[in-house]
């Protein structure tokens, strides 16, 4: 298996290729993800990161370039396994904590783990120890709307991480929270991440959560620089 998680080369996208409106919002874009590795991508708003991110986790498709999963070309795969690797490997966290408002904090994490087969007892067992690794415990059972932002979007950070994907992607993940609490958000997600050896690649604002990463890359132009 590669070594590498995440690999993307000359990744290009064109919104609204050919018409007036055209955008080129990536030009050859190219980054590879160790196994491990824990990255910021930093960047104005604007200049492509959720694109960037949407691509990686084969929730878009590039206009041009070749994207790698675990070393597999994923570009041309089909609809389904592209379906399939997005949901075996790869936890989506976004701005908005998009929890389920009918069912508790437990149960969100559980449920995805039952659309993957695993049985209920073995789901609710994960369920609880990643609530634990994020200090929330105490609030398995309270539904979104009895949690706080920032309890939410730990939450969620579980409920991404609930199938054990090898990478996370997280679009500004605690780009709707205070100072405070954004410092305590991002500390439980780190410690998720290094406690499951993900891999991550996190937007972001924040350049002093970005300095607590591993590594640090731009996007200039639609090309991913160091930063
Ligand atoms: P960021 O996440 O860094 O703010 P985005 O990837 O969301 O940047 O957007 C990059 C650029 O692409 C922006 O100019 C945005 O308006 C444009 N864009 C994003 N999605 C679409 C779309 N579906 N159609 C047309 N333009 C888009
Ligand atoms: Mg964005």
């Amino acid at each position: 298996m590669s070594e590498m998680v995440l690999s993307l080369e000359g990744v290009c996208k064109t919104y609204n290729e050919g018409k007036p409106n055209e955008v080129r919002v990536l030009d050859g874009a190219a980054l590879d993800l160790p196994r491990g590795e824990v990255v910021a991508l930093v960047a104005p708003s604007g200049s492509g990161k959720s694109t960037l991110l949407h691509i990686a986790g084969l929730l878009d498709t590039p206009t041009a370039g070749t994207v790698r999963l675990m070393g597999e070309d994923m570009t041309h795969a089909s609809d389904d396994k592209r379906t399939a690797a997005r949901r075996a490997e790869v936890g989506f966290i976004y701005q908005f904590h998009h929890l389920m408002p009918e069912f508790s904090a437990v149960e969100n994490i559980v449920l995805p783990q039952l659309a993957n087969a695993v049985s209920a007892r073995a789901a609710e067992a994960r369920a609880q120890d990643l609530l634990a690794l994020v200090g929330l415990s105490q609030r398995a059972s309270h539904r979104p709307a009895e949690l706080s932002g920032g309890e939410q979007q730990r939450v969620a950070f579980c409920r991404a991480l609930a199938n054990g994907p090898a990478l996370l992607l997280a679009d500004e993940p605690t780009g709707n929270l205070d100072p405070a609490t954004s410092d305590t958000v991002f500390e439980a997600l780190m410690g998720l991440v290094r406690e499951t050896g993900l891999s991550a690649l996190i937007a972001t604002h924040n350049l002093e959560l970005a300095s607590r990463m591993d590594r640090t890359l731009r996007l200039d132009e639609g090309v991913v620089v160091p930063g």
